[in-house]
C-alpha cells in the first residue's frame, strides 16, 4: 500500500466544497455518472484504432447500486480503464493545475454568499465528498496485471493498493456518510440520475424496483434484474416537435455548464450535400465559467460521428467568433477514425460549418426581432466575441451587421442599421452611376481628363440620387461621445447618430464600409452637410468667409501652421469655439489613436480647424484682431480655444504647461 498526503491548498479545496458551500449535494451523482461517460466515450474511441481493446466487452453501460446495509452507493462502468499511475495524477485534477486560483474563486463565492455560482464551477470527482467519509475507486487496467484500488477518507491524504478485481471497469463506491443516509434508497437515487442525467448517451442501469413489502422481502429474497434507468435516444435524433423546452434546457445545462437559459435552443436536421443533425445553443447571460478572451476554454459544440463523440470542443464546426456556441452535432459523413489532422482541412466539414454558421446567424436575427430584451441581454455579454468577425469571415459582414447592435445618440438606446435607416433622412446627392448602359460608348475608354470636356461623359456617369447616410462616432465612452462639438448640427438637424466606444469599433466600421449599400460616415469627416442651403444663406456664407479671411489666414498661417491644413467657419457648431476635422480620406481619429497606442507609425496629420463664426469669444478675438494684429491677447486666446479642440477631441496636449499658465492667466483677470 502507498500513503499520498494531500497538499494544504488541496484540503482546503475539499473542505470548502465539501462542507460549507455546495448547498446542492444531490449534484456529485451526475457529475460521476459524467466521468463514467466519459469514459466509455474514451473507450468507443480507442476501440476504433485498436481493435482488441474491446474483446467481447462492448456493450457499454453504467451500472448503479444502493445497498442500505453498507451504506454504499457504487457506480460502475466498463469505460476506458485507469492505471495505478492515472489513478494517482487524475484523480486530483484540480491538485494538479490552477488549485490556488479555484480556491480563490470558491472563497469569494463563500464570502459572497453566491451558492448559485458554485454550480459554475465544474468540481467532478471532489464532489463525491460531499455525501461520504470515504470513497474507494477500483480499475483493472490492461496494461497491468493486477487491479488497483485507490481510497481517500479526504482528510488526510489517500492510498493505493492493490486489488482483486478482475473485471476491467472502473468502480467507485462511495461510503455514504451519517447526514446523507437518506441517500441511501433505491427509489431517490433513481430519481436523481432521471432528473440529472437523462439524456446520457449510455444506459445508465439500476435494479428494478421490488414493489413487495419488507416483509415479503426478506420471507423470499430475490434478485431484482437491472432495468435501464435513463433515456438514451439522444435528442438530437428525435423529431423536433417531440422534444420540450425542459429537455433542452437540460441538455444545454450539461455542455455549456450554464445554469441559466439558453437564449436560443436550435435543432436542425440537414440532409442536402452533406447531413447533420444538430442541436446548438447560445447563451444569453454571462457565465462564470467561460473565459471568453481565451478561444481555447470556450464553449465550441461536441462533433459525434455514428454515435460516437469524436470531439469535446469542435472548433472546425463554427467560426471562432462564434465560440460561444455550445451543443451538439452529429454526422455519419466522417469516416469514424478520422484524425486531428484530417479534420483540419476537411470539405465535409467546411460544408457542415458554412451551414451551421447560416444558421446560427438567422436563429440570432429571429430573436433580435421576436425577443428584444433577451436579444440585449446577450448581445451586451457578448458582442465583443461575435465582433471579431472582422478578423474572420468577410463574407457574412452584412448579415452579422444586420444582427448588431449599435447606441443611439437621439433615442439613446439599442437599435439596429435598419431602425436607423428607417429613420435617416435621404439627401439628394449626384453619384457615380452605376448603370453601364446609361454610359455613352465611349466613356468607357475614356480617361478622368477626358471626361472632364465631354459633356455626356459627365452626364451619364453621374446621377442624381436621394440618398441616405449612416453617421457614427467613435469614442472611448458614451460621455466622451455626447459632448463631441460634431453632434451640434445633427442635433439641430434630428438626425441621429450611432455612438460606438469599443476599441474593435475604428477597425469593424471600416470594414463594413457600407451597409445594404448605404455608407457609414464618421461625423468627424470633414465635408458633411446635412441640410440643403438656400442661395442667400450661401451668399451669407461667402460674405462671412470674406469677412473672417485675414484672421483664418493669420490662425493658420502664424500660429499654428504645422498643426492645421485649413481653417474654415462653421455655423453648426453651437455652443462650441472650435472643433478638429479629419481631412477627407484619412483615417478615422479614433482608430489614429489606436494605432499611436499599439504603437504603430502613423504620419503626422495636419487638421481642419473649424471656427464658429456665431461663438461670442470668436467675435472678440476678430474684433480685437483688427485693432491690433500684434496684440499678446489675442495670441493667448487663440492658443486657449485650439487648446480646447485638441482636448475636446481627447488627443493629448503636447505643451500642457502652456495651457496651464493660460488658464491662470485667465483667471487671474477675472478674479482680479
Ligand atoms: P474531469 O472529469 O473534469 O476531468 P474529474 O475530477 O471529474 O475531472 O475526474 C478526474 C479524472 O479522473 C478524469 O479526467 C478521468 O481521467 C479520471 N476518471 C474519473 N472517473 C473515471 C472513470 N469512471 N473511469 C475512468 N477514468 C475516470
Amino acid at each position: 500500500m502507498t500513503n499520498y498526503n494531500f497538499e494544504a491548498e488541496t484540503w482546503r479545496v475539499l473542505e470548502l466544497l465539501t462542507h460549507s458551500i455546495y448547498s446542492n449535494k444531490e449534484i456529485f451523482l451526475r457529475e460521476l455518472i459524467s466521468n463514467s461517460s466519459d469514459a466509455i466515450d474514451k473507450a468507443r474511441l480507442k476501440s476504433l484504432t485498436d481493435v482488441n481493446f474491446l474483446w467481447d466487452d462492448s456493450d457499454f453501460k453504467i451500472f448503479i447500486e444502493v445497498d442500505d446495509k453498507k451504506n454504499t452507493i457504487t457506480i460502475e462502468d466498463n469505460g476506458i480503464w485507469m492505471t495505478k499511475q492515472e489513478m494517482i495524477s487524475n484523480l486530483w485534477t484540480i491538485a494538479k493545475s490552477g488549485t490556488k486560483e479555484f480556491l480563490e474563486k470558491l472563497e469569494k463565492a463563500k464570502e459572497n454568499k453566491e451558492h448559485n455560482l458554485i454550480w459554475q464551477f465544474w468540481v467532478g470527482f471532489y464532489s463525491a465528498f460531499m455525501i461520504a467519509d470515504k470513497v474507494e475507486v477500483e480499475s483493472k487496467s490492461g496494461l497491468d496485471s493486477k487491479a488497483h484500488k485507490w481510497i481517500s477518507d479526504w482528510k488526510t491524504g489517500y492510498e493505493v493498493e492493490n486489488s482483486d478485481r478482475i473485471k476491467r471497469w472502473t468502480k467507485i463506491t462511495l461510503f455514504v456518510n451519517e447526514a446523507n443516509k437518506e441517500l441511501l434508497e433505491e427509489w431517490k437515487i433513481r430519481e436523481l440520475v432521471k432528473k440529472y442525467s437523462n439524456y446520457v448517451s449510455t444506459p445508465i442501469m439500476m435494479k428494478a424496483y421490488d414493489p413487495r413489502t419488507e416483509e415479503e422481502k426478506q420471507k423470499e429474497p430475490k434478485e431484482m434484474d437491472f432495468e435501464q434507468v435513463n433515456e438514451t435516444k439522444p435528442l438530437w435524433k428525435k423529431d423536433k416537435k417531440d422534444v420540450t423546452e425542459e429537455e433542452y434546457k437540460s441538455l444545454y445545462q450539461s455542455v455549456s455548464f450554464d445554469w441559466n437559459n439558453p437564449l436560443f435552443s436550435l435543432q436542425t436536421a440537414v440532409d442536402w450535400l452533406v447531413s447533420y443533425k444538430s442541436i446548438l445553443f447560445s447563451p444569453k447571460d454571462q457565465n462564470m465559467y467561460q473565459n471568453l478572451t481565451d478561444p481555447n476554454l470556450d464553449f465550441w459544440p461536441k462533433l459525434y460521428v455514428q454515435n460516437v463523440l469524436i470531439l469535446e470542443h469542435s472548433k472546425e464546426l463554427l467560426p471562432i467568433y462564434l465560440r460561444f456556441i455550445s451543443g451538439v452535432i452529429e454526422t455519419n459523413d466522417l469516416p469514424l477514425n478520422i484524425s486531428r489532422e484530417m479534420l483540419q482541412s476537411n470539405s465535409t466539414l467546411d460544408r457542415i460549418k458554412k451551414s451551421l454558421t447560416k444558421k446560427v446567424i438567422s436563429e440570432f436575427w429571429k430573436i433580435l426581432k421576436n425577443k428584444r430584451e433577451d436579444y440585449e441581454v446577450f448581445w451586451r455579454n457578448y458582442w465583443k466575441v461575435l465582433k471579431e468577425w472582422i478578423y474572420y469571415d468577410f463574407e457574412l459582414k452584412e448579415d452579422i451587421a444586420s444582427i448588431s447592435l449599435f447606441k443611439s445618440y437621439s433615442e439613446n438606446k439599442y437599435i439596429t442599421l435598419e431602425e436607423y435607416l428607417q429613420k435617416a433622412p435621404t439627401k439628394t446627392e449626384k453619384v457615380k452611376c452605376d448603370h453601364d448602359e446609361h454610359w455613352h460608348h465611349c466613356c468607357h475608354e475614356c480617361s478622368e481628363e477626358e471626361e472632364k470636356t465631354h459633356s455626356h461623359c459627365h452626364e451619364h456617369k453621374e446621377e442624381t440620387k436621394e440618398v441616405k447616410k449612416i453617421y457614427y462616432i467613435i469614442a472611448k465612452s458614451e460621455s466622451e461621445a455626447r459632448i463631441s462639438p460634431f453632434l451640434s448640427q445633427f442635433k439641430k438637424a434630428w438626425v441621429d447618430v450611432l455612438i460606438l466606444t469599443d476599441a474593435i469599433d475604428s477597425f469593424w466600421v471600416t470594414a463594413l464600409d457600407e451597409y445594404k449599400g448605404t455608407k457609414l460616415v464618421s461625423i468627424t469627416a470633414s465635408d458633411i452637410e446635412l441640410e440643403e442651403k438656400t442661395e442667400e444663406q450661401k451668399q451669407e456664407e461667402q460674405k462671412q468667409k470674406q469677412d473672417f479671411k485675414s484672421l483664418s489666414d493669420f490662425i493658420k498661417n502664424i500660429i499654428w501652421e504645422d498643426k492645421i491644413e485649413e481653417v474654415v467657419l462653421n455655423n453648426n457648431l453651437g455652443e462650441n469655439l472650435w472643433a478638429l476635422k479629419t481631412p477627407k480620406n484619412w483615417i478615422d481619429p479614433q482608430l489614429e489613436k489606436m494605432m499611436r497606442a499599439m504603437g504603430q507609425e502613423v504620419p503626422a496629420q495636419k487638421r481642419i480647424f473649424e471656427l464658429n463664426p456665431e461663438n461670442k469669444l470668436v467675435s472678440i478675438m476678430k474684433t480685437e484682431f483688427e485693432k491690433d494684429v500684434k496684440s499678446d491677447k489675442l495670441a493667448d486666446a487663440i492658443k486657449y480655444s485650439y487648446y480646447q479642440a485638441v482636448l475636446i477631441e481627447w488627443w493629448e496636449l503636447e505643451n500642457m504647461g502652456e495651457f496651464i499658465a493660460l488658464t491662470n492667466k485667465f483667471a487671474s483677470q477675472y478674479l482680479k
